[in-house]
């Protein structure tokens, strides 16, 4: 258990947060050696239209492999390369792997599909995201109004007045904004109003609620209408059951994604995975 203990008004690191302390920093150590060793990979997980049931697009979600097989957590080591720094590179790479997908999906005909790819706050305060950005659409060819960058609620509610300034010079690369795990924090309507975004994202937890309680859906709810009366894009993350899809569409929301309706898969996948729901559609 990391947790200072105070003696006679001094701070000390316990044992415990030694041992911590040590282990954050052999992950860090561990996913530096793992990046250039390629033991990262992307996989995509696709998101549906309620109405049609039809793939809109993808989510590109970072997995890390070790050797011996086992796959760490990206809520784990996310945090990890943030604390490093090497999210910039690690962003940067899933990045340029994410629009690479997006423009092989395109030559394979799936032309209307948009790739989604989640931002950290460290990536988006640093001096030249903007032009990294700007760089790995233009060297990836991804054309722009096909991609999302996913910022999250606490991200978005730190900083408002840099957080205006960047979303608009953003906007100009033709990139669009999705806020992701929207709802778990408390941003304010006229604040949401001054950023240029274009899509709120669900909450898993408040997917999962749904079919918890009597009035579990009130929030996905709020969300909907929130979205409809700013004018944004709504998508539900972590729908698991057939019912939570159902709601959702009762209540208006146009766009899902969970294991209800696929996994996160590589990039393989993903194209074996299209190409069959195409063949599906066409009968
Ligand atoms: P997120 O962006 O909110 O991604 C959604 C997470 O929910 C993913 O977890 C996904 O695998 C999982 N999920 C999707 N559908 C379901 C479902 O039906 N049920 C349940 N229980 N879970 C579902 P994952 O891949 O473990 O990623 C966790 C978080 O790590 C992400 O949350 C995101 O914040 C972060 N992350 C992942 N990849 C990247 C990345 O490339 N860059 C950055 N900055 N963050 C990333
Ligand atoms: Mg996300
Ligand atoms: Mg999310
Ligand atoms: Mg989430």
């Amino acid at each position: 258990r990391a947790k200072t203990q105070q003696r006679s008004g001094h701070y000390y690191f316990s044992r415990s947060m030694g041992v911590e302390i040590r282990e954050r920093v052999r992950m860090m150590h561990a996913l530096r050696k793992a990046f250039g060793q390629n033991e990262l990979f992307v996989v995509y997980q696709p998101q549906i239209d309620l109405e049609t049931r039809r793939p809109k697009g993808a989510e590109a979600l970072l997995r890390w492999q070790t050797p011996d097989g086992k796959f760490v957590s990206p809520d784990r080591f996310i945090p990890i390369a943030e604390y490093s720094g090497l999210i910039i590179d690690l962003g940067e790479w899933v990045l340029r792997t994410a629009c690479r997908e997006l423009v092989t999906l395109h030559k394979a005909g799936h032309s209307d599909f948009m790739m989604s790819i989640n931002v950290s706050q460290v990536q988006f305060r640093h001096p030249y995201f903007l032009e990294m950005l700007r760089k790995a659409l233009e060297d990836t060819g991804a054309p722009p109004e096909f991609v999302e960058l996913e910022i999250t609620e606490s991200m978005a509610m730190e900083e408002p007045d840099l957080l205006i300034k960047m979303l608009a010079q953003i906007k100009q690369t033709g990139v669009s904004i999705a806020i992701d795990d929207f709802g778990t924090g408390f941003s304010s309507l006229s604040y949401l109003q001054r950023l240029q975004i274009d899509r709120l994202k669900i909450d898993r937890a408040f997917v999962t609620e749904i079919t918890g309680s009597a009035r579990g859906s009130s929030i996905a709810e709020m969300v909907v209408q929130l979205g409809r009366n700013l004018g944004l894009s709504v998508i539900a993350e972590g729908v698991e059951d057939e019912r939570q899809a159902q709601i959702l569409h009762a209540l208006g929301c146009p766009l899902a994604q969970g294991f209800l309706f696929a996994r996160p898969m590589t990039a393989d996948a993903l194209n074996g995975w299209l190409s069959n729901e195409a063949l599906q559609g066409a009968a």
